[in-house]
């Protein structure tokens, strides 16, 4: 069966293999928690290897009618030899060569990138990009990262660590310190983490909330689903929190606007479920910021891939 791709994307809890068509539409995918229930790296590697044969002989698709297997992996990776340098989601896995790891069990190429760069890949082929030659992807959930397409091919730059746009600094006084060490990381401020911290600054300037906090509840749970449930009934507080981040989110884009001089900026991950509310105000941030420095229109927009995009991206990273 030609015209079939086939991704991986392994995350911090779970592992989504999948087999989609050339639009991008996923036709079969498998789940697994990968590295929970593994006690070792290699055997975490055994298991992907052989869910992917898996769904291969299910779906009557034969390995070599794939162009390569595509496989996207949060944290930092070396793109040139496929090394996992340091990841925050995969235990044991700093300095794992899991391209090779991989490799072994098959005959077509493996292509390994980390998670923000198949996203972007995959917006450029099947999403919001299609038909740019430069575009810019955020994705914006517990952690922020971004993909780069330059002159229709990813950009990666010397180690492949290109795009970490997560770690740009957008408050160097901030209160909040990033994973990384540094205050006021774009991540630290704006994304997954930073939420219950925004959310108790409201509540003890006295802001209210219409969510329902029982007697024992605690701030630390909320997260981007709190909020949308919250921006649903019209809450002033959770409002007020995608706000600020938004702003955060806001800056970030102009400096990358100021860098790269992008026409198209595609938004993703958990966060731009919050939708054209948080859309708008990051737009405002950024317009106001950019004010006359713009001379021809760009684009900020919510992705358009539809389904998985971490594994519909990886899948995408094997026509590279
Ligand atoms: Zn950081």
């Amino acid at each position: 069966m030609p015209g079939v791709l086939c991704g991986v994307d392994i995350g911090g809890t779970k592992c989504s293999i999948a087999l989609i068509d050339e639009d991008g539409k996923i036709l079969d995918k498998i789940y697994t928690c990968a590295h929970v229930e593994e006690e070792e790296e290699d055997g975490m590697v055994n298991m992907v290897a052989g869910h992917v044969k898996e769904l291969l002989q299910r779906n009557q698709v034969k390995e070599s009618d794939l162009p390569a297997l595509g496989v996207g992996c949060a944290g930092h990776i070396r793109f040139r030899d496929g090394v996992i340098i340091t990841t925050s989601n995969l235990e044991g896995f700093d300095n794992y060569p899991l391209r090779d790891k991989l490799q072994a069990h098959f005959e077509i190429p493996v292509i390994l990138d980390n998670d923000a760069n198949a996203q972007a890949v995959g917006e450029h082929k099947f999403g919001a990009g299609k038909g740019y030659e430069d575009m810019i992807f955020v994705t914006i959930s517990t952690g922020i990262g971004a993909g780069l397409i330059i002159n229709g091919k990813p950009y990666r730059g010397m180690t492949g660590t290109a795009g970490e746009f997560g770690h740009s600094i957008v408050e160097p006084n901030s209160e909040l310190v990033c994973a990384c060490g540094n205050r006021g990381c774009l991540m630290a401020c704006a994304c997954g983490q930073a939420l219950p911290h925004l959310f108790e600054k409201k509540l003890k300037e006295g802001m209210e909330t219409k969510i329902k906090m029982p007697p024992n509840f605690n701030v630390s749970k909320i997260n981007g689903q709190t909020l949308k449930k919250g921006l649903d009934m019209d809450d002033p507080l959770s409002k007020a929190v995608i706000t600020d981040s938004a702003y955060y989110v806001g800056i970030g884009l102009y400096n990358l606007f100021q860098i790269l001089n992008p026409p198209l900026i595609v938004l993703g991950g958990g966060l731009t479920n919050w939708g054209e509310f948080y859309l708008d105000k990051i737009k405002e941030t950024f317009y106001e910021l950019a004010g006359n420095m713009i001379h021809d229109p760009i684009e900020i927009t919510l992705s358009e891939i539809i389904g998985d995009a971490g594994v519909i991206g990886a899948a995408a990273l094997s026509l590279e």
